[in-house]
């Protein structure tokens, strides 16, 4: 199964994409714990994307996009992958579209996690990552209603889009995620 998940920053996706990723058996592919590993290595991969993600802005897509693509050129990738933090922009989508298609596949499905903004900022300040204060936590959900809010619509119409509402416990949104995955 070819998954991505969608939603804002602090919606749980990295917990859930844990589950999931367990459940399903395809490996979690977080372009945000690529980045932060490649940071702790101080890789030039990582000292590209920081100045970005210290920021809450995206980092540039042709370096993103080169590191997803290595990624899921990997052997445990090749039957599926649940895909975490990218595509954040349409730009990205079509990248991943024609990556996928170079191979013959394509998605499966996009999940799509629904949470108000101030449940989102509250989890995101509890979690209190390097790029979780306010500031940050402003300027990331900008970037998201801007540039990543409008895949919604885009594999909605592709009929990709699966909705599940992300406020609820960690077990309650896991199993409406593998159940709204099951129809
Ligand atoms: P969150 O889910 O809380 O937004 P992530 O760990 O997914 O956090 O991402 C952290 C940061 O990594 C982002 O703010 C951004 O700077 C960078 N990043 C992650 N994925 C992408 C992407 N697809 N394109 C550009 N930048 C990205």
């Amino acid at each position: 199964m070819r998954l991505v998940l969608l939603g804002p920053p602090g919606a749980g996706k990295g917990t859930q994409a844990a589950i999931l990723s367990d459940a399903l058996s395809i490996p979690h592919v977080s372009t945000g714990d690529l980045f932060r590993d490649n940071i702790s290595r101080e890789t030039e991969l990582g000292r590209e994307a920081q100045q970005y993600m210290d920021a809450g802005r995206l980092v540039p897509t042709s370096v993103t996009a080169n590191m997803v693509r290595t990624r899921l050129g990997q052997d445990d990738a090749a039957k599926g992958f649940l895909l975490d933090g990218f595509p954040r922009t349409i730009e990205q989508a079509e990248i991943l579209r024609d990556m996928l298609a170079e191979k013959g596949e394509s998605l499966d499905a996009v999940v799509n996690y629904t949470v108000s903004e101030d449940v989102v900022v509250e989890r995101m300040l509890a979690r209190g990552r390097k790029d979780d204060n306010e500031e940050v936590i402003r300027t990331r959900l900008q970037v998201y209603r801007d540039e990543t809010a409008p895949l919604i619509d885009f594999y909605r119409e592709l009929d990709l889009l699966v909705d599940v509402d992300a406020e609820g416990t960690v077990e309650d949104i896991s199993s409406a995620t593998l159940d709204a995955l099951d129809k």
